[in-house]
């Protein structure tokens, strides 16, 4: 984010990305619905995963997949709280929303989208593969978000509202359930139009559940492929070899 001031150190840490793997903006939230507490703004909390790891999925996932995935879903509620007290500390209401949650076990959708927060605030579009696909670290990363009437101390990112797939369809070619439509994203495309999260799940659970401990499975082929996370993981390499 351009022009990032804020009188709060922390924020401004978290929002030019102090540290290497996090990453977080501010989104004006007023013309959604679904907010919670009817708070006003959200801080998009975004963290990247663990690249060797994601580079080991691109067949299917692995125990440590399953246990990277745990890890940063935690490191993002801690995180999230820890915001939370910041702000309420100010004054301010805040109200996280945990990082992976789902609230209508039916359609298998969440209380909120983290990722019309994270497009809102200029993180990231949503790519064919229907996850929030980051300029930085592609779709390796998970998000949480922070609903707040705290007033934005620094702007608000530009939303982003198309999306960067270009032609690419690799992640919908390589889904081995055949869950994605192809379609390319814009801003208030209904989910179902780009993913059959019935298809996805049951094939994560007729496969992968015995990696998750028995709980939902995961998969992540299709993230594990896509050509943005990879050209971050070159970059990455690069940077440390100079
Ligand atoms: S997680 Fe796996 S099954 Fe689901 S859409 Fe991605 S590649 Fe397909
Ligand atoms: S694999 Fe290609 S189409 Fe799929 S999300 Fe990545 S860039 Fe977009």
């Amino acid at each position: 984010m351009d022009d990032v001031y804020s009188p709060f150190p922390w924020l401004d840490e978290l929002l030019t990305g102090g540290a290497d793997t996090v990453r977080c903006g501010f989104a004006d939230m007023r013309r959604h619905r679904d907010r919670p507490g009817d708070l006003p703004f959200a801080l998009s909390l975004m963290v990247r995963m663990d690249d060797g790891i994601m580079d080991s999925i691109a067949n299917g996932p692995t125990r440590p997949y399953f246990e990277e995935y745990t890890r940063v879903n935690r490191l993002i509620d801690d995180l999230g709280a820890s915001v939370v007290g910041r702000i309420e500390g100010l004054g301010y209401r805040a109200r996280q929303v945990p990082a992976s949650a789902t609230a209508n076990r039916e359609k298998l959708t969440a209380s909120f989208s983290h990722k019309q927060a994270a497009t809102q605030a200029g993180l990231g579009w949503i790519g064919r593969n229907c996850q929030l696909v980051s300029r930085e670290f592609g779709p390796r990363i998970r998000l949480g978000t922070v609903f707040t009437d705290l007033p934005p101390v620094a702007a608000a990112g530009a939303a982003i509202t198309k999306s960067f797939c270009g032609k690419c369809d690799i992640c919908v070619k390589s889904c081995p359930a055949g869950a994605l439509s192809g379609k390319s994203w814009s801003p208030g495309m209904l989910r179902e139009e780009l993913f059959d999260a019935v298809v996805c799940n049951t094939w994560k659970n007729r496969q992968f559940a015995h990696l998750a401990d028995g709980s939902k499975g995961l998969c992540g082929i299709c993230v594990s492929r896509c050509p943005r996370g990879k050209a971050a993981r070159r970059k990455v390499t690069r940077a440390d070899n100079c």
